[in-house]
């Protein structure tokens, strides 16, 4: 068989033949882990020119430059820490703990052992980092694995299966192309576990299809991350920062600035700032290489919805840089989107792409009720140097994950975990913590020769006068 699979009948008959070979292989070692895992890293070098021009073509307008940053070295980075870490996820001897006292003489031990193969399904907007970042979770915990790239780029999904097909037995990692029949076909497989990065909506479907089967899954999805700008933050630095984040892959970001909430006076300094420092950073828009475009016109068309609706229902916008565009080259300025009405489509769905709401506040512990009002949002993010205030928004709310006075950089923490809270998501991987998602940890209890019970009094027939003290 080959490792890339185009229909959901091959997938079956891969994943029974894994499984035998799981069972055969029996505790995978360390040295096999890292030779998975080194095989990833040298595709990667290898074929990075081609994988960042086939995102680049897919998306109409990526630079290969930001591709081979963000997902080229994005993966890199998670697939050489966890090499560079095996050994002290997986020492040789397994953790010893200690048995109760009334099991004298006992030895117990706990094993971090493969779980089989990890299903792991990604997205178009970050094609190989949804995929690859995960994948060096799952290698480091000894497992197989099978790769669903999105359909939306279907360019970087051919390049990366012919590389997989080329270097590895199907039986440590296939690929299957396909669109969403395909995805839900995927979703109801027995896996070992199952990682599915993407929106909560699809999220739902595939926790209920993996549920057939009983799979684990680790769902990396979506929502609204809100920034909360203090009255004691440097608002130029602030804006500045978040012109940085918003930019960043034209807003197509699980952890892009969603919502900011302004201080009411600083309001229009905080306009003026993010507009200077978006423009300084995109000073044009059409033929910009440097603006990645909007992945299709669907989205390009949900996001010239939400826009329009908004200003119809009254809402100011502001454009960053303020120039014409072509809307079929797919190429948007930044829109910022002054209060709009909470009812408005904007303020109910994530926006995922090149705008960003924003509202005014008198007092903050408000901003945090209306937060805690919404789902449990991925990310958040706080701008200030009021200790008082930090701890306030950090002790009353829940997200996945914070960064402080910036905006992204918490996912970039390869030795900490990645991962969502109530709808933005479930599991954990990056680092340590992927390589225990993807373990079963199995505790060892060998009972001692002599049994402890009887001398105890433990056993029935239970004598007269035993007290629990
Ligand atoms: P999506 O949910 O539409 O698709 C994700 C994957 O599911 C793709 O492989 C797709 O082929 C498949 N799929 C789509 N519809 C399906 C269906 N009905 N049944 C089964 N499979 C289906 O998501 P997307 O548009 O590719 O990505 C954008 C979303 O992903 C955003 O919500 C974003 O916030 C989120 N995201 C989250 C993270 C994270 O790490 N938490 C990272 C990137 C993106």
């Amino acid at each position: 068989m080959r490792a890339h699979l185009q229909s959901i009948e091959q997938l079956t008959s891969l994943l029974a033949e894994q499984r035998q070979a799981t069972d055969q292989q029996g505790m995978v070692s360390e040295d096999v882990r890292r030779q998975r895992i080194q095989a990833v890293i040298d595709l990667l070098v290898d074929e990075h020119e081609d994988l960042s021009a086939a995102m680049d073509a897919d998306f109409g307008g990526r630079h290969p430059g930001y591709g081979l940053m963000n997902d080229v070295l994005g993966s890199l980075s998670s697939l050489k820490y966890a090499r560079d870490h095996l050994h002290e996820w997986t020492p040789s001897q397994p953790r010893q703990v200690f048995p109760p006292y009334d099991q004298l003489g006992a030895q117990a031990w706990v094993q971090y052992q493969p779980k089989g193969t990890v299903g792991i399904m990604g997205t178009w907007n970050a094609p190989l980092f949804t995929l690859l970042s995960p994948l060096a979770g799952a290698f480091s915990a000894g497992n197989r694995a099978v790769l669903k790239p999105s359909e939306i780029t279907p360019r970087t999904a051919e390049v990366l299966a012919k590389a997989i097909d080329a270097r590895f037995d199907p039986l440590e990692l296939a690929v299957i192309t396909g669109g969403v029949d395909v995805g839900q076909g995927f979703a109801g497989q027995p896996f070992n576990h199952l990682v599915f990065t993407g929106s909560t909506v699809v999220g739902r479907d595939i926790m209920r299809r993996a549920s057939e089967h009983l799979v684990p899954v680790t769902l990396e999805l979506g929502g609204k991350s809100p920034v909360l700008i203090s009255r004691t933050a440097d608002i130029a630095e602030a804006a500045r920062r978040l012109a940085v984040a918003k930019g960043t892959n034209g807003g197509q970001i699980c952890i892009s600035p969603d919502t900011v909430y302004v201080p009411v006076e600083l309001r229009d300094a905080f306009i003026q700032a993010f507009s200077r420092a978006f423009s300084q950073l995109y000073p044009q828009v059409s033929d910009n290489p440097d603006l990645v475009c909007v992945v299709n016109d669907h989205h390009m068309q949900r996001i010239d919805a939400c826009l329009n609706e908004a200003v119809e229902l009254g809402a100011q916008v502001v454009r960053c840089p303020d120039v014409e565009f072509s809307l079929t080259q797919r190429k948007r300025p930044m829109s910022l989107v002054i209060n709009p009405p909470r009812t408005s489509r904007i303020m109910r769905e994530e926006i995922f792409g090149p705008a960003l709401v924003v509202l005014t506040y008198s007092d903050i512990r408000h901003v945090v009720e209306e937060i805690n009002q919404g789902e449990r949002p991925l990310a958040l993010y706080y701008f200030g140097n009021d200790d008082a205030e930090q701890t306030l928004v950090l002790s009353h709310t829940l997200s996945g994950g914070v960064t402080i006075n910036d905006a992204l950089m918490h996912a970039a923490m390869e030795d900490a975990p990645f991962g969502g809270v109530g709808a933005s998501g479930m599991g954990h991987y990056h680092g340590r913590e992927g390589f225990v998602e993807f373990s079963h940890v199995r505790t060892v209890f060998k009972a001692p020769e002599f049994d402890p019970r009887a001398e105890w009094g433990m056993l029935a027939p239970y004598h007269e006068g035993f007290t629990a003290a």
